[in-house]
This record gives structure tokens, C-alpha cells and sequence, in this order.
């Protein structure tokens, strides 16, 4: 029997969806599970997400699509992608590799590795809420994605016709339906595609909450600290934390847009970037809307929560220390207040909200174990699907731990990808 197959001490590193979930996964199997994180469980990027499952995004984000569309959002002052200048020098890597990632062959291979994550999403969600008796968690509340101007019908139906082939569910729908299904929006829609598979969260807040609430009542620990550094020792880690030392036989690192600076101190390169994104919650107008709603044209989505309305937009490449800037708020007001038929609570009872999308060039995350220490695992980078992926992350590094099969070939999602080192060794 291998090691972490007998009941073993786990220090997760990170108490966001992805550790929370990691944590319960493993401690369900019968390991004594230890969670570090400075912050309380669900503060990071997990606090303000769009709380959508969204398994439709199976293309990965840099495409020669898309590539040609940047200038344009780029320069439009209320556009969905902010390079602020001040971070470009540090960016041009980051960006370099984003560009060479739109190569045709690695965006076919990257959407056969999120689709494969994807497909497996909502049952991983329900097997893992089952188990704590926290069904209520995940809606089945299906999605719709809509246009303004008619100029989107072709874009439309070949979205439509590409999910399809890939196995989703979808239906064309024209605005008349839309008013029908969406009471909600306002009259100046064109036409739209409905989702009937898609589930979101009732508050992915309210759900790490109760992930960390079913984790501790079972006997995890969470404990709020920083680990600075993961030293490997004999068959196990050392973590060296802001509060001393922690022996583990394992670590599972799902630290979000932070975990590089761990890898780092572990010889490997993992060029991780943040895609800041905003949110305003309008807590009065939880019930605006009956399902998510995404513009395809302003991208940004509104999902009806039990927190209140949520309008989540952007893609800021501006790393973890720029504040937050004034004007992205002033733009979803801009673009809420276009969509909805009541504009209600979009002045400044507003929540406003900044938060780190974990991203690689590649778009896909790390779910891997270290190449040379077998007792470090590793759990992050799920960019814009860190929710939706978080249950499915969480069963595939627990086999790992387990040294068994996984249920999906990681291979697309190793650490090492990236490295020169280790893809010539
Ligand atoms: C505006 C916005 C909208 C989004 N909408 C969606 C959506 O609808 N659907 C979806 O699937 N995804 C969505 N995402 C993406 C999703 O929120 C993230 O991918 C996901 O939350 C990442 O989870 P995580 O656990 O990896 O990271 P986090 O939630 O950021 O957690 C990482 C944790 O690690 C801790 N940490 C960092 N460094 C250390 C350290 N040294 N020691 C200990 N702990 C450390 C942090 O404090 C943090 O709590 C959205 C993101 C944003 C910003």
C-alpha cells in the first residue's frame, strides 16, 4: 500500500472553492487535512464570481478570434479587456506566450482539455454537495446569452452549431422569446441562445462557507496563515508559515493566482498571471432576473443570487497590486443599466468588487504532482472556470495523492509544461 493510501497528515494550501473542495475530497477519504490560508475560507477570487457553472466555455482564451478583437475592446472606453500601461513591461512574457498559445494545433488540443474538465463539472459538483447534504447549493437554472444588434446572427449560429457538435444543449432564440424567458431584460435584444443544462450557484461565497462549515464539523483545521516557503523533507514537506512550522506527509498548493510564488521556491517556473474581473452585487435585486444572463457583445454576465443581482465583466491583465480602478464600475453600471428593464440599485448601494482570475497562457490550469517530490501536489490556474471546475480539480488530485488512476489523462495539465528544464530532461 502506498503511502497516502494509510491515513496521512494533508496541508492544503489555499481555503478558495478549489481547497475547500481539495480539503473535503482528501479528508473524505481519511487523511487528516490541515487548510492555511491568511484569509478566512472563500476571500479570495471564490468571494465575487458570477456563481455560474459555465461548461460552454470549452475554447480556450487565446484564439486567433479573439486575438483580432482585442484592439478593438482593448481601445472602447467601456471594452472587456484593460491592459493598464504601467504593467506592460512586466506583462510582455505573459503576453508572448498568450499570443503563441492561439496556434491552431494547441487551441485544438487546449478545448479537448476543457471540454474533458467541463463534461465531468456539474457531477463532480453534485457528488461532492451530496455528500455533505448541501444539494441546495447548485441550481439547475440554465443560461442565456443574448445580442443587441443583428450583426451577431452568423456569430451566433456558428457558437451555436460548434457547442453542439461538442454535445451541449442549446436553443436559438429570437427576442420575442428572450422577453418571454427574461421578463427581466430590456426591449433592445435581437436575438439569443438558451442553455437548458447550465446550473449556477445560489452565492459562491455562501458555498465555500459551507464547504469550510462541512470540512471543520468533520474535523479539519483551518488555520489563518501564510505559508512562505514548502520545503521538501525525507518522504514529506516542511511548510514554513507566518506562524512557524508545519511537518505534513503531503501538500496539495490550490493558492489561486498566488501559488507561483510557492512553485517558484520549488524549481518550477509556472508563468501565472491575473485576469483582475469586477463585480457590483445589487442586494436588493436578487430576484431581476430568473437565470444568468451573458452578453455576448458587452461581456460581462448577471447572475440572480441569493445575495442579490450580481454584474461580473472584465479582463484586466494588471497582477496582484494595482488597485482597483473607478472607471471599470462606471462601465458595468454602463452596461447593466443597458440590459436590464429596471435599473433599480445600480447607484451606490452598489457592492463593488475586485478579484484575481488565475490564468496561464494555455488557459488551462495545473493538476499535477511535483516531478521530483512525489509529496507535493498542486491545484490552481482554472482562470474564469475556477468554480465550475473546482469539484472535478478536487476528485483528480485526490487520486493523485492516492496514487490511483485518475478519471481524465492529466497529461495537459502538468506543472512541468511550461519549463524548459524539465521538457528536456
Ligand atoms: C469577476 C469574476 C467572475 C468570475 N466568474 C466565474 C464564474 O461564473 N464561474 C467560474 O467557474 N469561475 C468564475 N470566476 C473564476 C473563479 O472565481 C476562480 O477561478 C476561482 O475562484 C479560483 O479559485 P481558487 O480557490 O483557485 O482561488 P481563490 O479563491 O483566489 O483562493 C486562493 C486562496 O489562496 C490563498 N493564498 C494565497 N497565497 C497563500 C499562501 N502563501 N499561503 C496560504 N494561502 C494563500 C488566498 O488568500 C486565497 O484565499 C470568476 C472570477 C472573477 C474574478
Amino acid at each position: 500500500m502506498s503511502q497516502a493510501a494509510s491515513p496521512c497528515r494533508i496541508a492544503v494550501v489555499g481555503a478558495g472553492v478549489v481547497g475547500m473542495t481539495t480539503a473535503l475530497a482528501l479528508q473524505r477519504r481519511g487523511h487528516r487535512v490541515t487548510v492555511l490560508d491568511p484569509r478566512a475560507p472563500g476571500e479570495g477570487a471564490s468571494y465575487g464570481n458570477a456563481g455560474f457553472l459555465a461548461t460552454e466555455l470549452i475554447d480556450p482564451l487565446s484564439t486567433p478570434a479573439l486575438l483580432r478583437k482585442v484592439p478593438r475592446l482593448w481601445l472602447d472606453p467601456h471594452g472587456a479587456v484593460a491592459l493598464p500601461y504601467r504593467y506592460l513591461p512586466r506583462l510582455t512574457p505573459w503576453l508572448m506566450r498568450f499570443i503563441a498559445a492561439a496556434r491552431p494545433a494547441q487551441v485544438a488540443k487546449g478545448r479537448q482539455a476543457l471540454a474533458a474538465l467541463n463534461g465531468e463539472a456539474v457531477a463532480a459538483w453534485q457528488r461532492c454537495l451530496a455528500e455533505i447534504g448541501a444539494e441546495e447549493e447548485l441550481l439547475a437554472s440554465g443560461y442565456l446569452l443574448v445580442w443587441e444588434s443583428k450583426r451577431g446572427r452568423a456569430a451566433a449560429r456558428v457558437q451555436m452549431a460548434h457547442l453542439q457538435c461538442w454535445g451541449h444543449a442549446v436553443e436559438w432564440l429570437e427576442a420575442a422569446e428572450i422577453r418571454a424567458r427574461e421578463p427581466g431584460l430590456s426591449g433592445r435584444l435581437s436575438h439569443g441562445l438558451y442553455f437548458p443544462g447550465a446550473h449556477q450557484v445560489r452565492d459562491p461565497y455562501a458555498l465555500v462557507r459551507c464547504l469550510a462549515a462541512a470540512f471543520e464539523a468533520r474535523g479539519g483545521v483551518i488555520r489563518q496563515t501564510k505559508v512562505e516557503r514548502i520545503e521538501p523533507r525525507g518522504e514529506g514537506v516542511r511548510l514554513h508559515t507566518d506562524a512557524g512550522e508545519l511537518e505534513a506527509d503531503r501538500t496539495v498548493v490550490a493558492a489561486g493566482a498566488w501559488s507561483h510564488h510557492l512553485t517558484k521556491s520549488l524549481g518550477l517556473e509556472v508563468p501565472l498571471e491575473t485576469e483582475r474581473g469586477y463585480h457590483l452585487t445589487l442586494p436588493e435585486r436578487g430576484q431581476a432576473l430568473r437565470q444568468p444572463v451573458g452578453s455576448a457583445e458587452r461581456r460581462c454576465v448577471m447572475t440572480p443570487m441569493s445575495c442579490g443581482l450580481r454584474v461580473v465583466g472584465f479582463t484586466e491583465l494588471g497582477g496582484l497590486s494595482l488597485s482597483p480602478r473607478a472607471r471599470r464600475y462606471t462601465s458595468l453600471r454602463h452596461h447593466a443599466g443597458a440590459l436590464l428593464a429596471d435599473g433599480r440599485g445600480l447607484d451606490d448601494t452598489a457592492e463593488e468588487w475586485m478579484g484575481f482570475r488565475p490564468t496561464l497562457p494555455d488557459s488551462l490550469p495545473v493538476i499535477d504532482t511535483h516531478p521530483t517530490c512525489p509529496a507535493i501536489h498542486f491545484a490552481f490556474g482554472h482562470q474564469h472556470l475556477g468554480l465550475t471546475q473546482a469539484a472535478i480539480t478536487a476528485e483528480l488530485v485526490t487520486a493523485l495523492v492516492m496514487s490511483e488512476k485518475p478519471t481524465l489523462d492529466l497529461a495537459p495539465y502538468r506543472v512541468t509544461r511550461f519549463s524548459r528544464r524539465w521538457k528536456t530532461e
